[in-house]
């Protein structure tokens, strides 16, 4: 099997899992308990922290962990949006985001708050003309992801922060999901920063949000107060010390896993670039991580090539997993302008720390023996 689905998910490292166990197994006291055990935990949950904040440089005590970036995002939208109803109603995000945002911003929208989306130039970045023309007294809240999970655009957080300097009363906040340790960004110039860590070969269910003004950040769920009253329950200590491990790992080996992704899709997109009818949605570009790449066989359905890859062993998917069950075309690729016929016919490659350059040419070779069968289809035009 070649698994090239990691935008989706990736396999957690396996000293992560062996984190996860002895955290399970030597540290199983509440955190919030004030006995021994209770102590021990909570000794550990406050390193775990601090190694976060030290390789993110973020102050730790800024840290609040959560059960994902799902969770992450909706904490910093719906937190600021009922902390800043007073102040403006106007709020501002892009059709780019991950339905984690975009939804979430819909359902202020739904509670009467103006929401406008931020126009997408072709290139897949939002357009910062537009941003600022569109900012007025009353926008409070802007969201904007750091690395889109369809295709891989970087999106230009440091530009935004510096025209947000002119708008104090906008909370920033950024879904950092597909761009922590993949794209380098100043997290003092954003208000929010969600990751998740089963993007890093970490486990699934845990995540962290960062929060510059736990003052200016209402909590939107209520319990027994656990971190900072910004996430009630109790803390899931393992998970987080495994997550801790994972970034840690993925910041160790970032430059050489970089520096793979970017020979990887070099040579996928040199040698896909001969077939006649592919479309290239992720361009070998400074503004585009190398990990994700999106292309399109006109005339033939995303699903078809998931399929047809599939038979040959190799995990690819369609736009992103968490819309891909839906019927309508992608709305990240969509707002970029990209013809409906490119939308439906296209397919995400993403790659981790553990692809191979030997299982990238393998999916080449499979790749281009499938468009074979496929140029038949496109060329009849049904
Ligand atoms: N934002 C982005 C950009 C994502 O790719 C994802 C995961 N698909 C999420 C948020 C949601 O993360 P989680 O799975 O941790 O809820």
């Amino acid at each position: 099997m070649i698994y090239l689905d990691n935008a989706a998910t990736t396999k957690p490292f396996e000293e992560v899992l062996e984190a996860y166990i002895a955290v399970n197994n030597n540290y199983f006291g509440n955190s919030s308990s004030i006995n021994l055990y209770g102590k021990k935990a909570a000794k550990l949950l406050e390193a775990s922290r601090k190694q976060i904040g030290d390789i993110l440089n973020i102050p730790y005590d800024k840290i609040y962990f959560t059960s994902g970036a799902t969770e992450s995002n909706n904490i910093a939208i719906l937190g600021a949006a009922e902390h800043k109803k007073d102040f403006g109603r106007h709020i501002i995000t892009s059709r780019l985001e991950h339905p984690s945002v975009l939804e979430t911003f819909r359902s202020l929208e739904n509670k009467g708050f103006i929401l406008d989306y931020v126009d997408v130039l072709p290139n897949g970045q939002i357009d910062l003309k537009h941003l600022k023309s569109l900012l007025t007294k009353d926008t409070v809240l802007l969201s904007i992801m750091q690395v889109n999970n369809v295709f891989g655009a970087i999106q230009p957080i440091e530009q935004i922060a510096d025209i947000l300097v002119d708008y104090p009363k906008v909370h920033f906040h950024v879904d950092g999901v597909q761009g922590v340790l993949k794209n380098s960004i100043d997290l003092s110039k954003v208000d929010s920063y969600s990751i998740s860590a089963h993007k890093f070969h970490g486990s699934k269910g845990i995540g962290m949000l960062y929060v510059k003004s736990r003052r200016s950040t209402n909590n939107i769920s209520y319990g027994g107060g656990q971190e900072d009253n910004l996430r009630s329950g109790t803390v899931n200590l393992p998970a987080i010390v495994a997550m801790a491990k994972a970034l840690r790992l993925c910041f160790e080996k970032s430059d050489i896993t970089k520096e793979k992704h970017h020979k990887f899709k070099k040579y996928i997109l040199e040698k896909l670039s001969n077939l006649d009818y592919l479309e290239i949605n992720s361009p070998l570009s400074n503004s585009y991580v190398d990990s994700i790449i999106n292309i399109s066989l006109p005339k033939i359905k995303g699903e078809a090539i998931v399929n047809a890859l599939g038979e040959k062993d190799i995990m690819v998917s369609t736009t992103s997993a968490c819309s891909s069950k839906k019927f309508s075309v992608n709305e990240a690729l969509n707002s970029r302008g990209l013809s409906e016929e490119n939308i439906k016919g296209s397919i995400r490659i993403s790659f981790s720390y553990f692809t191979t350059e030997a299982e990238v040419k393998k999916f080449v070779e499979i790749f281009e023996e499938k468009y074979e069968q496929f140029r038949e289809v496109i060329e009849s035009g049904i």
